[in-house]
């Protein structure tokens, strides 16, 4: 018998978010495609439902950055176009070229890729990837003719064809910077040595996120979108509303314990914080084995229409916050009255009426809303909503 899920500590993923976000994505886009970004489990929110909604909301494509991620899509029965961009000589390349993935490829994946379509005596389909000033995946300008003409010898043999040619963003999120047009000076070049070459290219890809926000000029055939469909702004001076995208991921708890405590408590290890004056505090029921950073005290937990900071050290399991010396009384219409106990405590949401927002967790650790949102561990129960 399965066990209950945990209703009291939970992510909740807002789906009609994300369809909504698609569609204005897709409008930015359009002409050029959309590929939904939904590697690491979709960027925290679940890779199998935020696929599947993507798909109906419009997403053409879908992408990951490993083969067994794309594999998953397979399983679940998404049978649309699915880009897989990261390898090492162990990827299951049979399985890919099996299961009809197409294959992101820097250089040395194309024996490879090519031994697993002569194996089954299906031709694979690959997008030749060039490194444009990343300096991460991708092959180098001086490598490029020679990794073309490789993979159009391939294709020449029936084993592969090269579908698409695509890069990567560096400096996307702060658009005032020149490198990105040096990067699209660099990819338009490197398609044109591949078309040149022979390759009948479908998509002709570099768009992120950002790029695709601030960047026409950059959608090509199609943009590969993550953060935006979960409604995440990547700029840090415009907020999700601002550019026209709802947060989908909810993250929500309950208070655990509700205690007073007079001046000179120090809360929890190390005893960094001490309570100035009487007050009480406030126990939720999540930390770092939650995925919270354990840097991000200060961050905001909202309870009863009210923002406390989290106050001392966030632990595996639970963190702290100060409700203040009048804090009792706040709660007349929490479960129990006069006690925040059970009341319900959100850690970031949408930023409707107010609420938190991710990015304010994100400042509290020193990192982007990107890595708060990925990082949410498993142990918390995602709800679809
Ligand atoms: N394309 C590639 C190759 C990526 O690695 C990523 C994510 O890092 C994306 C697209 C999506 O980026 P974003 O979440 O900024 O849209």
């Amino acid at each position: 018998q399965a066990r209950a899920v945990s209703p009291e500590r939970q992510a909740i993923i807002d789906l009609s978010a994300i369809s909504k976000n698609i569609t204005a994505l897709r409008d930015i886009a359009a002409p050029a495609k959309l590929m939904a970004v939904v590697k690491a489990d979709a960027y925290g929110h679940g890779v199998v439902p935020v696929a599947r909604t993507a798909v109906a909301a419009g997403a053409q494509w879908l992408g990951t950055a490993h083969v067994s991620e794309a594999l998953t899509l397979r399983e679940a029965g998404l049978h649309v176009p699915v880009l897989a961009w990261l390898h090492t000589p162990s990827t299951d390349f049979f399985a890919a070229v099996a299961q009809g993935i197409d294959l992101g490829c820097s250089g040395w994946e194309l024996e490879h890729i090519a031994a697993a379509a002569r194996a089954q005596e299906r031709p694979a389909r690959i997008h030749l990837k060039i490194d444009t000033g990343l300096g991460r995946n991708g092959s180098t300008m001086a490598d490029w003719d020679a990794l073309v003409a490789e993979a159009i010898a391939y294709q020449d043999e029936g084993l592969l064809r090269v579908v698409g040619v695509f890069s990567h963003f560096a400096v996307a999120d702060e658009p005032h910077r020149p490198e990105t047009d040096e990067q699209l000076q660099l990819f338009r070049e490197a398609v044109a040595i591949a078309e040149d070459a022979g390759a009948d290219l479908e998509v002709r890809h570099i768009a992120n996120t950002p790029a695709t926000l601030s960047r026409p000029d950059s959608h090509f055939d199609m943009v590969r979108v993550g953060l935006g469909i979960y409604g995440l702004s990547p700029f840090a001076d415009q907020t999700s509303a601002q550019l026209g995208l709802i947060p989908a991921m909810t993250l929500q708890t309950r208070v655990a314990l509700c205690k007073d405590v007079p001046a000179g408590q120090g809360v929890s290890y190390g005893l960094g914080y001490v309570t100035a004056g009487a007050t009480t505090l406030g126990l939720i029921p999540l930390g770092y084995a939650d995925g919270i950073p354990r840097i991000a005290t200060g961050g905001p937990v909202h309870v009863n229409g009210r923002s406390y900071p989290v106050v001392g050290r966030i632990a595996m399991d639970q963190m702290v916050i100060d409700l203040g010396p009048d804090g009792r009384s706040h709660f007349a219409s929490a479960e129990v009255p006069g006690s925040a106990l059970g009341a319900t405590a959100v850690l970031f949401g949408d930023g409707a009426d107010g609420g938190p927002v991710v990015e304010q967790w994100a400042a509290a650790a020193g990192t982007l809303n990107y890595e708060v949102v990925t990082r949410i561990s498993p142990r918390v129960p995602r709800t679809y909503v």
